[in-house]
């Protein structure tokens, strides 16, 4: 194993021994990269004399995850549990989720927001990175330790992003009323460096290295949790939304289901379907909101057409996508906009 990877875990150890007095929260999304930071953490856990008083590691759940990686990371959290439980490790697994209000299709469907692309991406924002500045802001004492699995060697514009935060393992970050901070234990490691301490180091040993490798085979990078909005849109070639319309093709869906992954096309031709339908301006209100008068949100017709498509998805992969809470919301944002003078027009 690199040196490297030595060093990340000894910098860890010494971060956790440091700070023994705060709260560390580990961000993970189930890629390689917070994986990767999951086994170095744990293998510094495993060798500190006294723990911290809290550990959690998150995963927000965006409710359009990529159905491989979502059921993926509930399967693992469940076995992570048991094997913190038997290690004597004192670490929470959370699940965090957008409020209703906040949800992809709520928005899209039920505020009728055009699906996000570059120059609107709202969803990264609500769907990822709100719910871990919120369990920041409100879950825990004032000294906390966040810790990301960002790394220079992820591309071009993250070097860029990390440089811009300052460049060093440890950044300061400010949420709300809150300053708190960032450690980057992994910064420096290479692609192979992040395999190798995938492969190699033993625990959790409820990681499975070779399935992580198979469903990760053509993708890389992870989706941010935490404020940089120059980063690259979530699905770049990487894991993120199966609904995400930010890039012009899902690459990483499609070379899933061209190495087997048969489940993800019908999410995908909702994808590509939908990428076109947000276009279709007789679908859209011919003025934003705020009366820019610029193609707006999806019209109720626009709305109900996608709500239809949706069902249709459900019933082929034989998934519940939007659950019964959101549609309660979806209907009552819908009688808002019942009324609104751009739906008389349509
Ligand atoms: S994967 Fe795409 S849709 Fe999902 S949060 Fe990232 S940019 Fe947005």
């Amino acid at each position: 194993m690199s040196e490297l990877v030595f060093q990340a875990i000894q910098r860890t150890t010494e971060a956790l021994e440091c700070h023994v007095d705060r709260e560390w929260i580990l961000g993970f999304s189930g890629g390689k990269d917070s994986t990767a930071l999951l086994k170095i953490f744990v293998s510094a856990l495993r060798k500190v004399k006294r723990f911290p008083q809290k550990v959690s590691v998150i995963f927000c759940d965006t409710g359009v995850e990529n159905p491989v990686i979502d059921s993926y990371v509930k399967g693992l959290f469940c076995l992570l549990n048991s094997e913190f439980e038997n290690l004597g490790l004192p670490i929470d697994l959370i699940m965090l989720k957008a409020p209703v209000e906040e949800r992809y299709f709520v928005k899209v469907i039920g505020r009728g927001y055009p699906t996000p692309t570059n120059s609107f991406r709202w969803c990264t924002q609500s769907l990822r990175i709100k719910p871990v500045s919120r369990f920041i802001e409100n879950s825990f004492a004032d000294d906390v330790v966040v810790l990301i699995g960002s790394r220079k060697a992820e591309s071009q514009q993250r070097r860029r992003s990390i440089e811009k935060m300052g460049g060093g393992h440890w950044q300061k970050q400010v949420e709300g009323n809150r300053r708190y901070d960032l450690f980057l234990p992994i910064l420096d490691l290479s692609l192979a460096d992040v395999w190798d301490s995938i492969f190699l180091l033993d625990y959790p040993r409820s990681i499975d290295p070779k399935k992580l490798e198979s469903i990760y085979k053509d993708a890389s990078g992870e989706c941010p949790i935490i404020k940089s909005p120059d980063a690259p849109p979530c699905a770049s070639g990487r894991f993120g939304c199966w609904t995400c319309t930010v890039v012009r093709k899902d690459r990483s869906a499609t070379k899933m289901i061209e190495a087997g992954h048969d489940q993800l096309l019908p999410y995908l031709e909702f994808r590509n379907w939908i990428s076109k339908f947000r276009d279709d301006l007789d679908m859209r209100w011919l003025v934003r909101r705020n009366g820019v008068p610029r193609p707006g949100p999806f019209s109720l017709m626009g709305r109900k057409t996608i709500l239809e498509k949706v069902r249709e998805l459900e019933r082929a992969v034989g998934q519940q996508i939007i659950d019964d809470e959101e549609t309660i919301e979806i209907k009552r944002l819908w009688d808002l906009d019942a009324n609104h003078p751009q739906e008389k027009l349509c």
